[in-house]
């Protein structure tokens, strides 16, 4: 994938750390794929760039995005460990929470991934297919191979000044920032496109179905299709190669497997994500993109079939968006989202608001009572009961 941590390698490796891969030596062994339990020479430019990541990776121990959630971290080091088998003890997984698609690789094996992922993702093979791209960044060593090219072209303390300055006007935090800089230090057209051979096969030969590689690109240029301005889609969609070239060749390359893998598991990934589902959707919602989130919503329905949350969500997107026509859509979301099982309470609240904005009083306070009576200790108690007494303008 696109790599914003990238931003956290040269980020956090600061000036003095420009001076220190400066002055090391190319030393150790040339960059090709590593053995498993490898740990570079603390000399060289690449035991530096390890020095650096490893220090970042302490402050990504305490970091609040972080997910710690037991059960929830111990099933992502499963999939990895399926995929990366020897290598697993060498990389370490943080979940973090970030509603945008993407997973990325530090160079000593510190991997992110991203909820935003987590939610699009529709079944473990397409995990995989991610996490299996990923693993191939850190078999092949891309960061130092970048780190290399840069200092060659002298243009490393460019990069990194670039990278000061952006960081410099206290943006880190900032996530349209922190995409900029994803570009700048994305991995190379050659490297993704290895990362994608590597990932598909590691997926494959882990028993995973290697087409749900391409189909995680058909969803997300599906996805993308929705938005009336598409460059909005931050950090994806300025991959190199295009959405398009990936989803194509790594279809061609599942299709050239012999004996394939044919495993999905979507029931267990489903089970493995149902206590942060609806936080997911919630961050989701929160992103305002109400367009692209519909096709979302639309994609996980069509995939997984729809559930209660995925409805009542859809309901949300309209009425949040409240443009011409979202009200009796959100009222037949909500109205779906009633009909199956495990239906959030707050479907009831929500019912209320709309018929409260469309002027049905009747609906609305009928709808409010139900809230109240199921959810008795609501902490809106008393705001749902202001708008049941205020008297219509
Ligand atoms: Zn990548």
């Amino acid at each position: 994938m696109n790599h914003p941590s990238r931003r956290h390698v040269l980020g956090g490796l600061c000036a003095c750390s420009a001076l220190a891969l400066a002055g090391c030596q190319t030393t150790g062994s040339p960059a090709g794929r590593v053995n498993a339990g490898y740990r570079p020479d603390l000399a060289s430019d690449e035991g530096a760039l390890w020095y650096f990541m490893d220090r970042e990776e302490q402050s990504y121990k305490r970091s609040r995005f972080v997910l710690r959630d037991a059960a929830l971290n111990d099933y992502v080091r499963e999939v990895v460990s399926r995929l990366a088998d020897a290598h697993s003890g060498d990389i370490r997984t943080y979940i973090m929470r970030t509603p945008y698609f993407n997973a990325s690789m530090a160079p000593n094996g510190m991997m992110q991934v991203w909820t935003g992922l987590m939610l699009r993702a529709q079944n473990e093979a397409q995990l995989a297919a991610v996490l299996g791209h990923e693993i191939g960044h850190y078999l092949e060593r891309h960061t130092l191979q970048r780190v290399r090219a840069a200092r060659e072209q002298g243009d490393l303390a460019a990069v990194l000044g670039i990278g000061l300055g952006v960081a410099g006007v206290g943006a880190l935090s900032n996530i349209s920032n922190l995409m900029i800089l994803a570009n700048l230090y994305a991995f190379s057209r050659d490297q993704e496109r290895q990362a994608d051979q590597i990932g598909i096969e590691l997926m494959s030969a882990a028993g995973y179905a290697p087409i749900e590689a391409s189909a995680v690109w058909a969803q997300l240029i599906e996805e993308r299709s929705a938005d009336p301005d598409p460059k909005s889609g931050g950090v994806l969609f300025a991959t190199h190669p295009s959405s398009e070239e990936r989803m194509q060749t790594l279809k061609t390359q599942a299709e050239s497997f012999e004996k394939p893998g044919q495993d999905l598991f979507a029931d267990r990934y489903r089970q493995a994500l149902a206590p942060l589902r609806r936080t997911l959707f919630d961050d989701e919602l929160r992103l305002r993109q109400y367009p692209r989130s519909l096709k979302l919503f639309e994609i996980i329905a069509r995939t997984q079939g729809e559930d209660a949350l995925v409805a009542f969500y859809s309901g949300e997107v309209y009425r949040l968006r409240h443009a011409d026509g979202d009200r009796p859509q959100a009222i037949a979301a909500y109205e779906r989202a009633q009909t199956l099982a495990d239906c959030p309470v707050d479907v009831h609240r929500s019912l209320g608001l709309v018929h409260l904005q469309a002027g049905d009083r009747t609906a609305a306070e009928r709808a409010f009572g139900e809230y109240l009576r199921l959810n008795p200790t609501a902490n809106d108690r008393q705001m749902i009961q202001s708008y049941l007494t205020v008297s219509p303008s």
